[in-house]
């Protein structure tokens, strides 16, 4: 059965996680999907431990402490939080809501939507390289779902950060060999997981490369190796028969740029009154949305998340008469905070 709200919201990252409160304080229920194994979006991703110092009251916040703030002042409108899965398909139904499914399977039935993608979904960044064509995809992987898989192989691992560094340490026990490939010496993971490694390297059980990934090679579809070149030119094929690629993150729009809205340079084109796009009914708002004078700023984020809720309260209850309630003095407000 799908799940009945009255918005799914499309990214739980700062902007997504604060229209959950002002859908709460206009009584309107929430469920927010993401990517991502957590929420907090760009300020959980990418930089959890720096400050912040443009959050209105606040002169220095941690972009975590931001997030596990919002995170407590959305706990009373207790929304549904679906982690680890991409919003891939929505329709607009002829009863003019929508049916909304991610990649999990969970599908909603929502009054509205509100795109919150920021960047869009944080995917692993993928391997280009002439001749990937020629072998079997699978053979090349992003996550470790099953590490048996790789027992007795001899394993090509690239990337030079924690999750490279953890699986090479990982594995190398139960693997023929790894060979692990960076573009440079030195290495971005935690000291201790270095030293475990640089240990393995000089027991013989793991072999460094620096290099760029020049080309796949291969044998009747076979892998034969990866063809890398140093920081001096020279180029040389480092032999395997799995490849595992940690090279982290980076943002893609994914289904989102499918789905006919109007786009401006990959932005979602929205009015600044609603902040709804070209489909009435859905909503963009915070770093995923443009309009004159956008500026890609958690602050700003917040002010189109307020606005949005006041246009999703319109669209879902257009009879309704809408007035503007103070959360200082208003006990309707009080009650929905669970304040009284
Ligand atoms: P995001 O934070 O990008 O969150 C969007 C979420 O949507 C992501 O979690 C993503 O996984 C998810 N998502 C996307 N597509 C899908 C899909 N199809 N299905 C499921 N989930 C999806 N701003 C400031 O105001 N002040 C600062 O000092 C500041 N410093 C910054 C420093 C750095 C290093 C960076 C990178 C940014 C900084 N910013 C700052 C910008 C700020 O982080 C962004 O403006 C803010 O994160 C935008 O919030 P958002 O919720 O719109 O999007």
């Amino acid at each position: 059965m799908p799940i009945q709200t009255d918005a799914v919201i499309i990214g739980a990252g700062p902007v997504g996680l604060f229209q959950v409160f002002e859908l709460g304080l206009l009584d309107l229920k929430a469920e927010l999907v993401d990517s991502l194994p957590q929420v907090g979006g760009q300020c959980s991703e990418l930089y959890p431990e720096k400050p912040i110092y443009d959050i209105p009251a606040y002169p220095v916040v941690g972009a975590q402490e931001l997030i596990d703030r919002l995170m407590e002042q959305i706990e009373p409108f207790s929304p549904g939080i679906h982690l680890k899965q991409q919003v891939q398909r929505f329709e607009k139904r002829d009863d003019g809501r929508f049916t909304v499914v991610t990649t999990a399977g969970t599908a909603f039935d929502a009054g509205t939507v509100i795109i919150a993608a920021g960047l869009g979904s944080f995917l692993p960044r993928r391997l280009r390289a002439k001749g990937l064509d020629a072998i079997d995809p699978g053979l090349v992987h992003y996550k470790v779902t099953d590490r048996e898989r790789f027992r007795g192989k001899r394993l090509l691992i690239l990337g030079g950060g924690d999750s490279a560094l953890d699986w090479t340490v990982d594995l190398a026990d139960i693997t023929e060999s790894i060979d692990l490939i960076h573009r440079r010496p030195e290495y971005r993971g935690a000291p201790a997981t270095v030293a475990k490694v640089k240990a393995l390297a000089e027991a013989g059980k793991v072999r460094e490369h620096q290099g760029l990934i020049m080309q796949v090679t291969s044998e009747g579809g076979t892998l034969q190796g990866l063809e890398i070149m140093d920081l001096e030119k020279n180029k040389q094929v480092i032999k395997g028969e799995e490849i595992l690629v940690f090279w982290g993150l980076a943002p893609d729009l994914g289904p989102i740029a499918d789905w006919s809205l109007d786009l401006e340079k990959k932005q979602i084109q929205v009015d600044t009154e609603k902040f709804q796009t070209s489909i009435e009914g859905v909503f963009a708002i915070g770093d995923i949305n443009t309009y004159p004078g956008k500026k890609k700023l958690i602050l700003s984020g917040f002010h189109e998340a307020a606005l949005a809720a006041f246009a999703v309260q319109k669209h879902l209850h257009p009879d309704q008469r809408q007035f503007l309630q103070y959360t200082t003095t208003s006990p309707i407000m009080h009650k929905r905070l669970g304040v009284d």
